[in-house]
């Protein structure tokens, strides 16, 4: 049995690890947490803040753990559909898309199913370090450099193939140049965006509400930039409330400010549970600088059996709740390379032209909406105010259309491309809710 290295046991290498055994590879997991059962590591800092899972997420989480989200709802997790998802935008209620479905649960539960479901699997083995380089022979990756986690010695791990898992912060590109390889070409935006997460004790204060979401928009003319929400019914009979705003207008960890921000909120059901609900814990914050791209898929000289999955390709503003789905996505993008006879210790180009589209697609997506903050400034894609224009016509269009609404929740939930809007019919709709208007 060839044997695969995954960097990283969070819920891309969790996925990876999966994709890999449904091929009858052996894996092993290197992860300096040694993958304690307990649901916050401190591997994943951002575990504590909401995190909704897409559409296309929770599909290809049951195509790689069937049966989650039953398993998820027996543990307390909530699943809403059609009205019982509520969105918000400049002030107004979408119309639902009925069928349209959204599981609220936390980062922890999830990523416990997750992992447990994976290490059931005599296949799959542990070794709690950190990997700390790659040791690359005759073109290709022979094994994996491990820093004990109880000592200062490193281990060789031998492997016929490596699985870069480690999140945003991934240090492969360093790991290769060391050894004489090129870099990826990286594409970084500054969003300086702040997020704090509160929860909530949930009674029957609001009957009719899963999630409600206040969707990001544009600075008001003075500059005023809204807050952006969301909040989820989850596991344990609590609320989860998330806030997120930009530069100077970042949320604290004071539960007064978090409180007057919720009533401040355009989205009613906020304001219910900020007034109703008792608050359980602490705030909790949680910083990014900047969204990031790793273009693996423009290196032309690669060593054979190296793939990157996750947030170590790229990793977007959390706000559109991308990262997981594309984790996810990029475990059957591996999957669906090596199905087709791919030799697993080659370069793995086709594998990255698979992952380009994934990550395009979110990055197109998560950055055009981010381009309209006045602090974000660039770099700006070509035919910039054009895309943001349609964007803002198809944004105000979905409010009242629900056909429009349907497909540009298509496309927000990972099930479709941006491009895939691009139709005679969409924008005549478009056009029409306009008119209506
Ligand atoms: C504030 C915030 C909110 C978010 N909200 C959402 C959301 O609503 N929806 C969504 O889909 N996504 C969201 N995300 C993104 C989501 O958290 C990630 O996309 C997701 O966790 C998948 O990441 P990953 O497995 O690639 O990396 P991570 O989850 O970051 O995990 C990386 C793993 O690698 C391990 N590791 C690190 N270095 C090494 C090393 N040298 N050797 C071995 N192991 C190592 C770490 O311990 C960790 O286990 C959010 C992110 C943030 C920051």
């Amino acid at each position: 049995m060839q044997h695969v290295v995954v960097l990283g046991g969070s819920i891309a290498g969790m996925a990876a690890a999966r994709a890999l055994r449904s091929l009858g590879k052996r894996v092993t997991v290197v992860e300096p947490d040694g993958l304690a059962a307990t649901a916050a590591r401190d591997g994943v800092p951002q575990s504590g803040q909401l995190h909704a899972l897409l559409d296309m997420g929770r599909t290809q989480a049951e195509r790689w753990f069937p049966g989650l989200s039953k398993d998820l709802v027996a543990e307390g997790a909530v699943l809403g559909s059609g009205s019982e998802i509520q969105l918000f935008s400049r002030g107004r209620r979408k119309v639902s898309v009925p069928g349209n479905e959204l599981i609220g649960v936390s980062r922890g539960l999830l990523e416990e199913h997750i992992r447990r479901r994976t290490l059931l699997d005599d296949g799959v083995s542990v070794r709690a370090g950190k990997a700390c380089g790659l040791v690359v022979r005759d073109m290709r990756v022979a094994a994996v450099r491990v820093r004990a986690a109880d000592s200062d010695e490193v281990h060789l791990v031998p492997a016929d193939a490596v699985v870069d898992a480690t999140g945003r912060s991934s240090r492969l590109a360093s790991w290769l140049r060391e050894e004489g390889w090129p870099q990826p070409p990286v594409d970084r935006m500054r969003i300086d965006l702040g997020y704090a997460t509160a929860r909530f004790r949930r009674g029957h204060e609001l009957p009719d509400v899963r999630v409600a979401h206040q969707l990001p928009a544009a600075a008001s003319g003075t500059g005023a930039q809204p807050d952006t929400g969301a909040m989820a019914a989850v596991e344990g009979d609590q609320w989860m409330a998330v806030i997120a705003a930009y530069a100077g207008m970042r949320p604290t960890r004071d539960p007064a400010d978090f409180r007057r921000r919720m009533k401040e909120m355009d989205a009613g059901p906020f304001g219910v549970v900020a007034d109703r609900c008792e608050l359980i814990g602490e705030v909790e914050t949680y910083g990014m600088a900047h969204s990031l791209r790793r273009r693996w898929w423009e290196v032309e000289r690669l060593p054979g059996g190296l793939f990157v999955v996750g947030d170590a390709v790229a990793s977007f503003n959390p706000v559109y709740g991308q990262g997981m789905t594309s984790a996810l996505l990029h475990a059957s993008c591996l999957a669906a390379y090596l199905r087709r006879g791919a030799d697993l210790r080659a370069p793995a180009h086709a594998y990255f032209h698979h992952v380009r589209v994934v990550v395009n697609a979110a990055w197109e997506l998560s950055t055009l909406s981010d381009l309209a903050q006045p602090h974000v400034t660039g770099p700006y894609p070509r035919g910039y105010p054009l895309a943001r224009k349609m964007a803002e016509w198809m944004e105000e269009a979905s409010t009242t259309d629900a056909w429009v609404n349907e497909r540009f929740l298509d496309v927000v939930n990972m099930r479709r491309r941006p491009a895939d809007l691009q139709t005679p019919r969409f924008w005549w709709r478009v056009a029409m809710a306009r008119a209506r208007r």
